[in-house]
């Protein structure tokens, strides 16, 4: 008699979720216990870990590539077992539509091309997770998501962290207020690139400098320990070296404004190496360094080691989204958190050139903050 009701909500909450059309796809979808991964772009973060991770997986495999090399075609095939029906091309895309071994589609392209492929994918009826930065505007991203509501299916963000025990612990301890309220907030994520060849110093495709590749990582972490929004931020532009980095910021530094007031410093930098977050309460220091790298994360309370266990962080976060598809449950990780953080960097752009601190009314109010 009790479970009658949890049933009952159950149903409508999934009637509520799709339309009745799809619910014929989801259905049949929903027999396979697991789902079909395709990479599309495979460079260095496909071919490096998440082709690798998803050999791990539990809920989703590597069923298809999409790649504009003919060369890589061949090589990943034999590689991963992919058959020659689940490969396409930048041209052929589109006909993914027509395979029911691809359910999921991974954009890990440039980033100046994420919007245009997800929203393909989506338009081909697929489920989509897209690389962060989701794009190289908020415009953009507003676009992203509507496209995934009009064809009814997922949009998830690969914020790997979300699923990280360490990052989860910085999350719990600042959100639950472990130690006490926080005072400070410190981050920094940066590393050194000087390559010109490289698509990450070219704006247009980019869209930015360190911040759009390593310093979201830092806006979020601000975020998901202080479990705010922030109403207002102020950034500058402290480029070291200004005639190598005239595209893109080479150093850029921000502080958000919190309802709570906590005080937070943020650096991202293409010029310096470092990647730490460091928590303070009036009794304790929690810090971690290395923070948002694959693996060997460490952090600390008052000195101590958390010991906490390392694991693959992109195995966990395809695992998750492929059972949210499955299960129907809500994504940690949605486009509109995606889209949020891109709002943000807008702005920070917008005042990077005059230091004014940037109101950020009008931020997409989303209930996932971590
Ligand atoms: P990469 O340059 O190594 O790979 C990009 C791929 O896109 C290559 O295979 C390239 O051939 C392909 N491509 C297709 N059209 C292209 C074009 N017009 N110009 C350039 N390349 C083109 O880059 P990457 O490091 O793999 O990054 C890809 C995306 O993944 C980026 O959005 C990046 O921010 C993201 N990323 C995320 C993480 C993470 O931890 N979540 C880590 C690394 C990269």
């Amino acid at each position: 008699m009790k479970r009658r009701p949890f049933i009952q909500k159950a149903a409508l909450g999934s009637l509520a979720l799709s339309s009745l059309p799809m619910f014929h796809i989801s259905a049949r979808k929903k027999q396979k216990d697991k789902l079909g991964f395709a990479l599309v772009g495979l460079g260095s973060y496909a071919g490096g870990q998440l082709a690798p991770a998803l050999q791990q997986t539990e809920n989703c495999y590597l069923a298809g590539i999409v790649t504009g090399t003919p060369e890589k075609e061949g090589e990943w095939a034999e590689k991963y077992n992919i058959p020659q029906k689940n490969i396409y091309n930048y041209d052929n895309f589109d006909e993914i539509a027509d395979n029911d071994d691809i359910d999921v589609v991974y954009v890990v392209l440039p980033n100046n091309m994420h919007a245009e492929y997800t929203i393909r994918a989506l338009e081909a009826g697929k489920h989509v997770t897209s690389e962060k930065p989701m794009a190289t505007s908020y415009a953009d991203c507003v676009r992203m998501v509507e496209a995934a509501k009009k064809a009814d299916r997922r949009l998830s963000i690969g914020y790997r962290l979300h699923y990280e025990p360490h990052n989860l612990e910085m999350m719990r301890i600042g959100q639950k207020k472990v130690y006490g309220d926080l005072n400070s907030i410190e981050a920094n994520f940066g590393f050194p690139l000087r390559d010109k060849n490289r698509w990450r110093l070219d704006k247009e495709m980019s869209g930015g400098g360190p911040l759009m590749d390593v310093g979201i990582y830092c806006l979020q972490a601000a975020m998901y320990t202080s479990g705010e929004l922030p109403l207002s931020v102020t950034s500058r532009n402290i480029t070291i070296d200004e005639e190598f980095y005239k595209d893109v910021e080479g150093t850029l530094e921000f502080s958000l404004k919190f309802p709570s007031g906590v005080e937070n410093r943020i650096e991202t930098s293409y010029e310096k190496s470092y990647n730490d977050l460091t928590l303070k309460t009036s009794s304790h220091t929690i810090a971690m360094d290395p923070t948002y790298s694959y693996g060997g994360l460490k952090g600390t309370i008052n000195g101590e080691p958390m010991n906490l266990p390392n694991i693959n962080q992109q195995a966990a976060q395809m695992d998750a989204f492929a059972m949210n598809i499955m299960k129907g449950t809500a994504c940690l990780v949605p486009g509109e958190m995606g889209a949020r953080d891109m709002f943000i960097i807008d702005k920070i752009y917008e005042g990077m050139s005059t230091g004014k601190e940037m109101s950020l009314k009008g931020i997409p109010q989303i209930q996932h903050l971590v």
